[in-house]
């Protein structure tokens, strides 16, 4: 045991230390302010969550983004918003040409929403190198790792932030090691972290107990921690609001809706449009709108009652990606909600799969987690909380594909002995003309 901890001491102590004057971070808390030259995930004086502070005191011009840049990063639907962003050195950057994602409208689902007097759009994350919103945050932290010298990055995940940070070491050339509850996350994305060649480290718990081992193991040893407590990674996460600003001419809609898990993306959220709003790319703010799954929603409740008191729950939903019982950006979400005076509502699993179904059969497609911001949406608009003319925007956090399983369960199902309603099961037939024939009526009358 002691002989293992002194080789990895030895090898983690090992690091240059960086040189890094421009990054400050600074406690949500108590306002301390640290430098943002190592790894950073709480404040080391009361524990708080942190933010990077950039200082943002002077108007930024739209026409600013994407200009000046080295060809790596000119391409980057993150590293195009630099003004916006951490000043890190270019020679530590790693980028997938992440972002760059399209912002959907399809009037069928603006009619599923509620919203066929108003707008909606859905911006779609699962566009991105490893088709989740990660990347975005995942290029900003494993570049700050570079930056300040790790050894080794890590994640607990849920499988998408596994994916992300797999993909992105590689890159970087930096082993990374990650941490997922056994048994609990998709084939796809469990899938996609071998591939990428993360160490991968399978714990008979939840993704709750994997976070909470894996920052016992993060405080105690040099390892380079990339789950939302880290405030670089929530940096990146900011440009899905940039670009979906800037798609629409930064004319600001009435709402963006948006999963919640974790919540480093609601924090991410409320920061990007307070920093819009304070170098004047916009004068008002949206609504956010935080949607979780009827069993994993202890900020709905926290939210309800009146942020009296928060308690944790035992998370258990099909949207794997936001099964989580304790969000680690609780506080920082808060702070969205309240300054964008927003809205907290939940979906139940029938819903968040209904609506998936909805988004898929546009031909648009989204992992269960992603639809709940359509499912949220149609129910606020139900409960009279958004108006039917509002113009809003939906978040599609991830691909189709990252969760097959769940297609194949909802279309295939039984239910009492029948197809669901709307299922598309396919049929088999003999191989020859007159039974291809019959489908061809099925499919053209039927
Ligand atoms: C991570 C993730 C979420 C949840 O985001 P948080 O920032 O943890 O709230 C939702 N959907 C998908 C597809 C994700 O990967
Ligand atoms: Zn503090």
């Amino acid at each position: 045991m002691g002989a293992v901890r002194d080789a990895v001491m030895a090898t983690l102590g090992s690091a240059e230390p960086a040189s890094l004057p421009a990054l400050v971070v600074r406690c949500m808390a108590c306002g301390a302010a640290f430098a943002g030259d190592r790894p950073l995930t709480r404040c080391e004086t009361c524990g708080g969550l942190l933010d990077v502070d950039l200082a943002l005191d002077r108007p930024v011009r739209a026409d600013a983004f994407g200009v000046g840049l080295p060809p790596t990063l000119r391409h980057s639907g993150v590293w195009r918003y630099r003004p916006l962003l951490p000043a890190l050195p270019d020679d530590a950057i790693v980028s997938r040409w992440e972002g760059n994602t399209p912002l959907y409208e399809d009037g069928r689902l603006g009619e599923y929403a509620g919203l066929g007097a108003g707008e909606l759009r859905l911006k779609h994350e699962g566009h991105n190198p490893t088709a989740s919103f990660k990347d975005r945050g995942m290029t900003v932290g494993v570049s700050h790792a570079r930056a300040v010298g790790a050894r080794i990055v890590a994640c607990a995940s849920t499988g998408n932030t596994s994916a992300s940070l797999a993909s992105y070491a590689a890159a970087a050339g930096l082993p990374a090691l990650v941490l997922i509850p056994e048994g609990k996350i998709s084939g796809g994305k469990l899938a996609q972290t071998i591939a990428y060649g993360a160490r991968v480290v399978q714990i008979a718990g939840d993704f709750d107990q994997a976070l909470t081992l894996l920052r016992e193991l993060t405080d105690a040893y040099d390892v380079y921690l990339v789950n939302s407590v880290n405030p670089f990674r929530l940096e990146g996460q900011k440009t899905i609001v940039f670009e979906m600003l800037e798609q629409l001419d930064w004319q600001v809609p009435d709402v963006i809706a948006l999963p919640g898990g974790n919540l480093g993306n609601t924090a991410a959220f409320g920061k990007a449009l307070a920093e819009l709003l304070a170098v004047g790319l916009i004068d008002r703010l949206p609504k956010l709108a935080v949607v979780q799954a009827a069993g994993a929603a202890p900020f709905a409740a926290y939210h309800a009652g009146g942020y009296a008191r928060f308690e944790a729950v035992v998370a258990e939903t099909i949207a794997t990606a936001i099964k989580i019982g304790n969000p680690a950006s609780t506080a920082r979400a808060r702070r969205s909600i309240e300054g964008t005076i927003g809205l907290v509502t939940t979906v139940t699993d029938g819903e968040i799969m209904d609506a998936k179904a909805a988004i898929d059969r546009v031909g648009i497609g989204c992992e269960p987690a992603s639809a709940a911001s359509l499912a949220g949406l149609r129910r606020l608009v139900a409960e009279g909380r958004i108006a039917p003319d509002a113009r809003a925007v939906g978040v599609l956090t991830g691909h189709v594909l990252k969760d097959a399983d769940a297609v194949v369960a909802y279309h295939l199902a039984d239910h009492d002995g029948a197809a669901r309603e709307g299922a598309n099961r396919p049929v088999s037939i003999a191989a020859t003309l007159p039974a291809l024939e019959r489908t061809l009526h099925d499919a053209l009358h039927g």
